[in-house]
């Protein structure tokens, strides 16, 4: 009774308003008043808290007053991000009719609606980043209980895909796929709260959105197909509901305007290696762990692409390397005929330069929302074909030139924008000018009278002057009277009785005549007409450029491939990458390899020290990698993994030889993690990720682990660790190739016990008691802690060095006796025997002084109570500090 309340004595515009926003209840209906966007209730005080603009009130007729907050139309470029990315969605509602001809209240009516995934405006998307919106759904019937359905689509490129897959990967599509709104059977909506770590919005939808009959119907629908044979995706049952709710969505959104969403494709993600998201974060393939910007991270280094569609492609590519050795070799042709031939490659990125988001710009021809500049885009995006056609016609690279046989010329699209636009045509159709003279003869003919009526006026000036002799008199215009005569209040007498007085300033009157009133009849009639004729023009020429979406859709990716192709031979070329071999053995060799990012970035004067790894999953399968910190432990490792990545997606890599058995999977669980923020412990988030790297890898995988245990105390971690290391040798399934780096050096004991565990270390050296980092891998294992080496590096005194040597060698003997686990029926027997022997003959005396009870001391009793009470994971600094504070005065 509320709604009916509001209805009683509502003014007739605020009627309409409602009528409206009750059909867009989870959006926000930006309702346009004249040159305004307004918003009213719950959506002004949305919009005035997220853009920081004035909430006011509008009397509504009898009812009581309504909170209302707006902003000039203009701005809708600047407001509407703000709002989408604060996850709003927004609807538009915009004036259907000139308020001059409305005989009540203006019509209106939404045209768009905007979300966090569907958007095309400009101002909203990011050149290098595609923006998705994705669908799942949960099995419920038999037989797909575990299984999801998952679609996304691209609005702002028609890019449209549906897949199926076991539940527990969703995590992993959502990483991949990287939507910025997920859509979600409402009943189903709790099950993805469990998926953390992403930022979309999630969207619910009625249950029936998502039945499979109508999914069907709508795909049917919007492909005018029978089936979806054709797409080869009719068996994907859970991925059409999905599939079928995004199109619903996208048409809800948009008003039907899909008509560059032309097929479904299947994503088949067995073609694809598998990178779990902490390997995208840890390999920090497109955002760095440090701050999470591109700064420092792979795609920063690999990037000289030259159009925003190849800067999509290649992040696209990254994050879903082949596995197909033909198709990945396909790529690597193309690659290096680039390298080899620099002129070519200089001719190519010449005319790619000149390229526009082809992609993007017939997406929003189709879509009706093209700019004149746009269309103006697609011309010049257009006229780069023809050359590289040529450029490419006689290449031997069967890629390249096959890439080149596909591209479409659009002679016709690009000759008919060529006769109706002019060469430098305004932002907006509005502004006039668009089409080009000589393109339609009603068009010069309105244009000629306008000119010669403007001509007239102008002339009429000096006839004026002439004939009333009043020398100042001056023709002008202004908006509300449109054409005047001036005269200053000097010459009043000398005005002749036919001219009409209009208005009075303070020194000057103006005035009309009839025969002014007759031409300005008919240069503002014939500007009326030019414009509405313009705007027809513009909107044939427009539909007839849309009729070749599929030619400009194909052009665009070919134009993005041959973009990433130029732009990994420019890296290769300009970093000194080569090709890498691929195979489909279990064999992973790098000669002199070296990581692509911190070869970079190493300061001036700093060589990067190139390294050797070899990995065979028959013969050298584990390789455990000690050092002291700092000494690029993980660099080898990470190292690795990019090169077997960048191999993988047909990029050259940063090595002198690379021999590459195809790689299903990079596992990586490197560092300590920064989940600690999430609350979390270092030591849970290890073991989750452990756990994951256990159940999933494959005797293909490529297994990359960086101090296993560190979280946890020493005996744990190091049992953990063996365990670990043990498992992965002795199961065949997971027999992985594996780099293991590890600050325990117990752990070599391993080799002696299993033969496909090698002991490799990264060389340290001495000089005058500095130790020098060599970063340089060898064979072998370390033989004592590397724990004294930092302190002594720390600069803490030789007596303090020395007596830390012999309390470890005591404290092993004592101690840290390894309990070598017993494989089959084999005795237990205490591997660290041998070093246990070494201990100094006097060590009794610190026996004593390290173990002998001293007499409790009250305050550092007072001091243990507190720190054992606190839990720094829950502190922020200025608590942390605080405490410090505190404690500092108890001593
Ligand atoms: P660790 O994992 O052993 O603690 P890192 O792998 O993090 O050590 O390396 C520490 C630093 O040493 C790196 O940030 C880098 O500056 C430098 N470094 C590592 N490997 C190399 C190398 N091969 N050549 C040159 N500098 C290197």
């Amino acid at each position: 009774s509320r709604e009916a309340e509001k209805q009683v004595g509502q003014t007739p515009l605020m009627r309409q308003y409602y009528k409206i926003k009750s059909r867009y209840p989870n959006a926000i209906l930006l309702f346009r008043m004249g040159d305004f966007y307004e918003t009213f209730d719950e959506d002004a005080h949305i919009v005035s808290r997220v853009l920081g603009i004035t909430l006011t009130k509008r009397s509504n007729g009898q009812a009581a007053d309504v909170p209302l907050a707006g902003f000039p139309h203009h701005a809708l470029d600047n407001y509407l991000p703000k709002l989408v990315r604060a996850g709003y969605r927004v609807a538009i509602c915009e004036q259907l009719e000139d308020p001059k001809f409305a005989r009540k209240v203006v019509k209106r009516d939404v045209v768009e609606v905007v979300t966090p995934g569907v958007s095309f405006h400009e101002h909203l998307l990011d050149p290098k980043r595609a923006n998705y919106l994705a669908a799942v759904v949960w099995g419920t019937e038999r037989g797909e209980r575990d299984r999801i359905g998952f679609a996304f689509l691209d609005a702002s490129t028609g890019e449209f895909s549906v897949t199926e897959a076991p539940a527990h990967r969703l995590e992993d599509l959502l990483q991949t796929i990287q939507p910025a709104e997920v859509l979600v059977d409402k009943r189903q909506r709790d099950r993805l709260q469990g998926v953390r770590g992403l930022s979309f919005v999630v969207t619910p939808q009625e249950d029936w959105v998502f039945s499979f009959d109508y999914a069907y119907e709508v795909l049917l629908r919007h492909f005018k197909t029978h089936s979806l044979k054709g797409f080869g995706v009719d068996d994907l049952r859970l991925g059409l509901q999905a599939a079928g709710a995004a199109l619903h969505y996208l048409g809800e959104t948009q008003k039907g305007r899909l008509p560059h969403v032309r097929r479904l494709t299947r994503y088949v993600t067995d073609e694809y290696m598998v990178l779990d998201p902490q390997t995208k974060r840890n390999l920090e393939l497109v955002a760095s762990l440090q701050d999470g910007t591109q700064e420092g991270s792979l795609v920063q280094i690999l990037d000289e692409t030259l159009t925003p569609m190849g800067g999509r492609l290649l992040r696209r590519w990254l994050l879903r390397p082949l596995k197909n050795v033909r198709q990945i070799e396909k790529r690597l042709d193309a690659v290096e005929a680039l390298v080899r031939d620099r002129r070519l490659r200089e001719r190519l990125r010449e005319e790619l330069r000149q390229v526009g988001d082809l992609e993007r710009l017939a997406a929003r021809v189709c879509t009706g929302r093209a700019t004149p500049r746009d269309l103006m885009h697609l011309r010049l995006t257009l006229e780069q074909i023809p050359p590289i056609k040529q450029v490419l016609a006689d290449v031997s690279c069967d890629t390249l030139r096959r890439l080149a046989e596909q591209l479409t010329l659009c002679t016709q699209v690009v000759e008919r924008i060529r006769q109706a636009l002019v060469d430098d045509p305004p932002a907006s159709l509005s502004d006039g000018g668009v089409i080009r003279d000589g393109f339609s003869a009603e068009l010069d003919e309105l244009r000629e009278i306008a000119r010669s009526g403007k001509d007239f006026i102008a002339r009429l000036q000096q006839k004026e002057i002439e004939r009333t002799g009043i020398p100042s008199l001056k023709v002008g215009f202004n908006k509300v009277f449109g054409y005047y005569i001036e005269v200053t209040n000097a010459h009043r007498n000398k005005i002749p009785p036919h001219y009409i007085r209009k208005q009075t300033l303070v020194n000057a009157e103006r005035y009309i005549t009839p025969e002014l009133k007759e031409y300005e009849e008919k240069i503002l009639s014939a500007e009326e007409k030019i414009a509405s004729l313009e705007a027809e023009l513009f909107n044939r020429l427009r539909l007839e450029v849309a009729e070749a979406t599929a030619e400009l859709q194909l052009n665009a990716s070919l134009l993005a491939m041959l973009d990433v192709f130029c732009s990994l031979a420019e890296v290769a070329d300009r970093y000194g990458y080569t090709r890498p071999e691929l195979h489909e053995g279990t064999e992973l060799l790098i000669e002199e390899g070296r990581h692509p990012v911190v070869e970079r970035t190493l300061p001036p004067g700093e060589p990067f020290i190139p390294n050797d790894i070899y990995l065979d999953t028959h013969a050298q399968q584990i390789l455990i990698i000690t050092g002291p910190n700092m000494a690029g432990k993980s660099v080898v490792l990470r190292q690795t993994g990019l090169i077997v990545l960048l191999a993988q997606i047909g990029s050259f890599v940063p090595a002198r030889r690379a021999r590459i058995g195809i790689v299903d999977r990079i596992f990586t669980r490197v560092g300590a993690s920064d989940n600690l923020a999430a609350g979390e412990s270092t030591f849970l988030v290890e073991m989750n990720e452990t756990a994951n790297i256990l159940n999933n890898a494959t005797p293909r995988s490529l297994i990359l682990l960086d101090e296993v245990g560190r979280g946890t105390s020493t005996f744990d971690g190091l049992s953990i660790a063996w365990a670990l290391v043990e498992y992965l040798h002795e199961t065949p399934s997971v027999a992985a190739r594996t780099l293991f780096a590890t600050h325990y050096h117990e752990l070599n004991e391993l080799a002696e016990r299993f033969p496909r565990v090698k002991n490799f270390r990264v060389q340290v050296e001495e000089h005058d008691g500095r130790v020098i980092f060599l970063h340089k891998l060898v064979p072998g294992g370390a033989d004592h802690s590397y724990g004294i080496e930092v302190a002594r590096m720390a600069g803490l005194p030789e007596p303090v060095i020395a007596r830390a040597r012999e309390i470890l060698r005591h404290l092993e003997a004592q101690h840290l006796v390894v309990e070598a686990p017993a494989g089959d029926g084999e005795p237990v027997r205490p591997v660290r025997a041998r070093r246990a022997e070494r201990i100094p003959a006097d060590t009794s005396a610190f026996q004593l002084s390290l173990f002998a009870q001293p007499e409790p001391d009250p305050v550092a009793e007072e001091l243990k109570e507190r720190l054992r009470r606190i839990d720094p994971n829950r502190m922020t600094p200025i608590e942390a500090l605080l405490l410090l504070d505190e404690l500092k005065r108890l001593v």
